[in-house]
């Protein structure tokens, strides 16, 4: 069969074990049809077949980011980023700059904040209503886990002393009873942003197609959307009929301890929905929280005397949840930062029939002693880390994060290279908006243990960094093995889908100096090109 696509005149990492190098590779429609020597292509390149020299780059199976929040991020970015604005003078200072742009009254919206930008205050409206007004303010701290907000958004919702709320978020209060503006996790951030006015959804349509297309450009093919429910699969759908959908997506329902029992036999029957670029066969839930603000589930309370509970207050909903998905066959991911958490979910998925036997996942796993470390392989649970996370971390522990923890759970922090030391299978992602989603930044920081812009050079934590050979596979054949797909996504050979990135040079390979600034130069996703520097 004639080719729609060649690519000639390169290096190709395949990722398939039989025929790890190749030098070119053609695909029809979807699907690639041959790899290997110039000669053993030829053969399927007629007068339609575009032919792209790519004189001497390199070629990966397409970037797959493990853990994103697509559709939420794209919303998000709408707003301030507050990414690395790390002290409280800067965030002042961005917060006043965007209350001048917008103009009075308007919400100011803003995302990505450091808790490292309170410096190590507790967070009071007061340090930042005059800046923020006139008009409402919500900002997301980075992990989407917090929020912060000013008097006005507190006052235009009503929101005026601490409340019950249906898991364990917190409004949290001052000594006299008032709301400081702080708010701990999804109930407690829902009561303010229940007024915040929501985008129509054309308008959310079309950030949404222009998110993927940014990511295209970072070479990224594929995400593992760690939320969504049914409206999230009317804008997949809708997306996929505009010819939207760039990178496939693949939703995980995501289950709350309030989510109630007929919205869950909703979602059960969604199982076998799909699209060409997207599906709906996983569900997430999340046990814990975050370790800087003390909602993690640790073995032992944090410097603060917290992280002693689990995000459900009752753990046997979480295991009969659990149960129900995994016997319609859904793939469960469960966000456990603490080592508890961690702990605790592992025990979960062995309880359950059959196991989880390579299908079940767990995210994040900020910190886990190796005797949990040596439990994903034998166990069949795959690891889902996001090495860039490092960028808020320090190796003298001056953190926020550190600061919490004793020296021990420090030194095990994101294990990565540990787990996949015992050959468990580790998938990379970001965690997109909470930290950048480009994968060069985490090559970088899963191969270094630590970000590329912070002044401290020395790696975080005292285990293993991943090699880049295993960070090259935690963006491909592992996120494909991780949803069973091995045998259609993460490699190039033929059969294969064409998921494909060209690099100026080998990700995998080159000095990690150089790896954040590495041109992509082309992205195939599904076989169409999403993405082409001017320069092909
Ligand atoms: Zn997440």
């Amino acid at each position: 069969m004639a080719a729609d696509f060649a690519i000639v005149n390169c290096t190709i990492r395949t990722m398939d074990p039989n025929l790890p190098i190749a030098h070119a590779v053609a695909w029809s429609d979807q699907t690639i049809v041959a790899v290997g020597a110039i000669d053993q292509v030829q053969s399927h390149i007629d007068a339609h077949t575009e032919v792209i020299d790519a004189r001497g780059a390199v070629l990966t199976p397409g970037m797959v980011d493990g853990h994103q929040h697509l559709l939420q991020g794209a919303v998000f970015a709408q707003g301030l980023n507050l990414d690395r604005v790390n002290t409280l003078h800067d965030l002042r200072d961005a917060i006043a700059k965007e209350r001048e742009r917008l103009g009075p009254n308007a919400w100011l919206l803003g995302f990505a904040m450091e808790y490292a930008a309170l410096e190590g205050q507790t967070f009071h409206h007061s340090m930042i209503d005059d800046v923020a007004g006139p008009g409402p303010m919500f900002l997301y701290a980075l992990d989407v886990h917090t929020a912060f907000v000013n008097n006005h958004a507190l006052a235009i919702s009503g929101v005026d002393s601490a409340r019950q709320l249906a898991d364990a978020s917190v409004i949290v209060c001052d000594s006299d009873g008032l709301p400081t503006g702080e708010l701990l996790e999804m109930a407690a951030m829902r009561t303010v942003l229940d007024s915040v006015p929501a985008p129509t959804k054309e308008q959310k349509l079309q950030w949404y197609a222009q998110t993927m297309r940014d990511q295209n450009a970072v070479g990224i093919t594929e995400i593992h959307m760690m939320d969504g429910d049914l409206e999230t699969i009317e804008s997949l759908k809708e997306l996929e009929l505009r010819e939207d959908l760039t990178v496939r997506v693949l939703q995980h329902h995501f289950i709350y301890p309030y989510t109630d029992s007929e919205i869950v036999g909703e979602l059960l029957k969604t199982r076998s929905s799909s699209g060409s670029m997207w599906q709906a066969d996983g569900v997430k839930f999340m046990l814990d929280g975050v370790i800087d603000t003390g909602t993690a589930w640790l073995e032992e309370p944090d410097s603060h005397g917290e992280g002693t509970e689990p995000m459900w207050p009752d753990m046997s909903l979480y295991h009969q949840r659990v149960r129900m998905f995994h016997d319609a066959g859904f793939r469960i991911a469960t966000h456990a930062i603490g080592d508890r958490a961690v702990r605790e979910v592992l025990d979960g998925y062995a309880a359950l029939p059959g196991g989880s036997a390579g299908r079940h996942r767990i995210e994040h796993i900020e910190t886990s002693p190796e005797r949990t470390v040596a439990r994903f392989q034998p166990e069949g649970v795959t690891a889902s880390m996001q090495p860039v996370h490092m960028r808020w971390v320090a190796h003298d522990l001056s953190d926020p994060w550190s600061q919490r923890l004793d020296a021990s759970r420090c030194a095990h922090a994101w294990p990565s290279g540990d787990i996949a030391h015992t050959g468990a299978l580790v998938v990379l992602g970001s965690d997109w908006p909470v930290a950048p989603y480009d994968p060069r930044m985490g090559f970088f920081a899963a191969r270094e243990r630590r970000a590329h812009d912070v002044a401290d050079k020395r790696p975080v934590g005292t285990t293993r960094a991943l090699t880049g050979e295993q960070t090259l596979a935690g963006y491909t054949i592992n996120a494909a093995r991780a949803v069973g797909a091995q045998d259609s996504r993460g490699m190039i050979a033929p059969g294969y889908v064409a998921d494909i990135v060209m690099w100026q040079d080998d990700p995998s390979q080159v000095s990690t100096s150089d790896v954040v600034d590495l041109p992509v130069l082309l992205t195939a996703a599904a076989g169409r090109i999403v993405y082409r520097t001017s320069a092909l």
